[in-house]
């Protein structure tokens, strides 16, 4: 029995989904007749991917803006991802009459630049690396008194991720197994919090891409080490966790039952299954779960989730994966 108090609670997600109440999307809960039959248990897909932003990662986002006082509403938010995060951040603060600030190098591409500005945000180019534009992130807060929203070890982005896990035993009390993409955490954390706070017998189990998992690697190291980089059709999923993480690392190391790793082959897998069978188009984050099912990952025991986390994927390279042009994530588009 670990005692240790862990920094996310079910009372913190309970009070985030009443903060974020009516800002976000419920989102909804289907049953995969095919999934189901390999399965042999039930299999759920949790629509999250048609959450507004296009991912889950407007509910951490509305919670870490909603939790501003007001001087610093007035200030802003500011982060350097321009991915998920850096579009939920984007879309959540002008929603709130706040500004986002989102720094950038100059090798990102000219359609993510727009469409992050087209969400409402500053958008600051700066040098030609990520290290670079979190040194403008570091210089904005330091200077000009911005607050950093990080995309998941923060307490408020944790506690907003974990919202998903009350709306799914909302929509499925018997819910026995939940299948959570993992990367740097945030959304297991908070998931699992919430679950486990209210059912502790549901198995939460990790889905990551096979190489460049860093949670995974950390979790094997007991504690959080530096994973290379490797470019991946499940790109969401990439990034460290931070060697000096305060939130996620002990609470995935706490929580999460299981990690299970895919292939990219399996990753494709996952994305084609989701768009042939199951009329959906998502990115390939959001396909691990359907992966693992059909790569027959999962031992079956009872009712199961699989959380479709985002649909923001390139549509021409959507488009390649579905035709068998593109298994193994090497042809970047
Ligand atoms: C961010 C993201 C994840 C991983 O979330 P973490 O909180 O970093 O573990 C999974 N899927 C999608 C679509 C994401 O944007």
């Amino acid at each position: 029995m670990n005692t240790r108090r862990l920094p996310v609670q079910l009372d913190d997600i309970r009070a985030a989904s009443a903060r974020i109440d009516g800002r976000v999307l419920v989102t909804p809960m289907i049953q995969s007749a095919l999934l189901t039959e390999l399965a042999g248990s039930p299999v759920h897909l949790k629509l999250e991917h048609h959450q507004t932003t296009g991912s889950f990662k407007l509910r951490g986002a509305t919670n870490a803006v909603l939790s501003l006082d007001a001087e610093e509403r007035v200030r802003g938010v500011v982060a350097a991802s321009t991915g998920n995060h850096g579009r939920a951040l984007a879309f959540a603060a002008k929603a709130e009459g706040s500004r986002a600030t989102i720094c950038m190098s100059s090798l990102v591409p000219e359609n993510k630049v727009s469409e992050i500005r087209r969400l409402g945000a500053d958008v600051r180019i700066v040098g030609r690396s990520q290290d670079e534009a979190q040194k403008e992130v570091d210089r904005l807060v330091a200077e000009e008194g911005l607050v950093m929203v990080p995309p998941f070890d923060h307490p408020a982005v944790v506690a907003g991720q974990g919202t998903l896990g009350l709306e799914i035993l909302d929509q499925l009390p018997d819910a026995a197994t939940l299948l959570v993409p993992l990367s740097g955490g945030g959304l297991a954390a908070g998931v699992a919090a919430a679950v486990k706070g209210l059912k502790p017998s549901v198995r939460i189990i990790g889905l990551t891409m096979e190489s460049g998992a860093a949670m995974k690697a950390s979790l094997d190291a007991g504690e959080p080490v530096l994973v290379e980089e490797v470019s991946s059709l499940a790109d969401s999923l990439g990034g460290g966790v931070g060697l000096d993480n305060r939130v996620t690392f002990a609470m995935c190391h706490d929580l999460l039952d299981d990690v299970i790793l895919l292939s990219e082959a399996e990753i494709a897998a996952g994305i084609r299954h989701a768009y042939a069978v199951e009329r959906e188009v998502i990115e390939g984050a959001a396909a691990v779960g359907i992966a693992a099912i059909l790569a027959g990952k999962i031992g079956s025991s009872g009712p199961m989730v699989a959380i479709l986390s985002g649909r923001n994927i390139d549509m021409e390279r959507h488009r390649r994966i579905i035709n068998g042009d593109d298994i193994y994530g090497r042809n970047a588009a």
